[in-house]
């Protein structure tokens, strides 16, 4: 797969506000952010989307949606809830082919989405 900004940012080449890390994952604020909290989860090791998961991605994928929660309850916001979201492909409104978890919190979320 084509390397897109995220991996730059994995390795420190490009500036983030970074968030959590450990060995599998790491989040970063989203720079254009649609709610007061908006963290990107992505995996260390690039996936393009949700389409090119295999069986052995499971336990990757997982560790994406725990970091998340741990995430919302460390910041205080678990309990009021929040949204998490993977985008895939054009219709899905993906624009950076890394697979990556939207993590909005601290207002509100309508239903259904736009
Ligand atoms: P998606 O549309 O699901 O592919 O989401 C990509 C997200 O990456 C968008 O919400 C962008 O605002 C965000 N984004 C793009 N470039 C950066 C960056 N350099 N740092 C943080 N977030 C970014």
């Amino acid at each position: 797969m084509a390397e897109t900004l995220f991996s730059k940012i994995i390795r420190r080449e490009i500036p983030a506000d970074i968030v959590y890390e450990d060995d599998d994952v790491l989040a970063f604020r989203d720079i254009q952010p649609q709610a007061p909290v908006h963290v990107l989860f992505i995996p260390k090791r690039a996936v393009a989307t949700l389409n090119d998961l295999v069986v052995d991605d499971a336990l990757l994928i997982g560790k994406l949606v725990l970091a998340a929660a741990t995430f919302a309850k460390r910041e205080g916001f678990a309990d009021a809830g929040y949204r998490t979201v993977i985008n895939c492909n054009p219709d899905g409104g993906q624009s950076v082919y890394h697979i990556h978890l939207h993590l909005l919190g601290g207002r509100q979320m309508q239903w259904p989405p736009g």
